[in-house]
């Protein structure tokens, strides 16, 4: 059963290969093939991709790429894409690692963290998307102005990484503990798939922007 639903899948993928990065490793250093010089922001765990597919729609101007794990997830996500009719994404069906086995030092402007997994078992800490190493190997793909913004609804997630962004010796630019009450920073926030849901359950959502010190 498994089987088949994987050929299914990959029998779907062909669809999109236009779109679609095999060999990340690769493209290190070649970006600008792809985005044709274009400013260059990232999403790790793009999902169903509502939030990549809006904000590539609101800056044309700008290239995306959507890193995502789960394989039919991301089909959801790249659907969204041919629908809107945008030419300025590309997907990595992979879970992203260290950056820099995939982009060179200053090839990316921004990245994206949307409510990552919280991972809460003690011992999974490493995984987390916000731990410091990982932070830390963010900014070695991004340009000196380049930054990391990250949302959750999850506070325990969010006061930890908090703690990570100190230790990893980053800045944080702009954090707000309620985005949807904050006109400001609210007025241009896209909402993701988890954030509807779970501030429709009366979760805040919190936000974190990082930037190098
Ligand atoms: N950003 C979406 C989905 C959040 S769920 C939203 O806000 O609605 C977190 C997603 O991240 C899942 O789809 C999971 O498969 C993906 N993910 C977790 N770790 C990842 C990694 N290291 N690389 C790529 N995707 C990852």
């Amino acid at each position: 059963m498994r089987q088949r639903k994987l050929r299914n899948l990959d029998t779907k993928y062909e669809a999109y290969s236009d779109i679609i990065v095999d060999s990340p490793a690769e493209m290190k250093g070649r970006w600008s093939e792809r985005s044709g010089g274009a400013p260059l922001f990232i999403e790790i765990g793009c999902g169903k991709g509502k939030f990549i597919s809006e904000l590539a729609a609101r800056e044309p101007e700008h290239f995306f790429v959507a890193i995502e794990g789960n394989k039919s997830v991301m089909l959801r996500a790249m659907e969204k894409i041919r629908k809107f009719g945008l030419t300025n994404v590309a997907f990595i069906p992979e879970l992203a690692g260290d950056l820099s086995d995939w982009f060179e030092e200053g090839d990316a402007d921004g990245i994206y963290l949307n409510f990552s997994d919280p991972l809460p078992k003690n011992y999974w800490y490493k995984r987390r998307l916000t731990y410091r190493d990982r932070l830390k190997s963010y900014f070695r793909v991004l340009k000196p102005s380049g930054t990391v913004t990250f949302k959750t609804d999850n506070t325990d997630l969010f006061n930890w990484s908090v703690l990570e962004i100190i230790a990893s010796d980053l800045k944080i630019l702009d954090i707000t503990r309620d985005l949807h009450a904050d006109p400001e920073a609210n007025a241009s926030n896209i909402e993701t798939e988890y954030e509807a849901k779970y501030s429709g359950f009366g979760e805040k959502i919190k936000r974190v922007v990082i930037g190098r010190k």
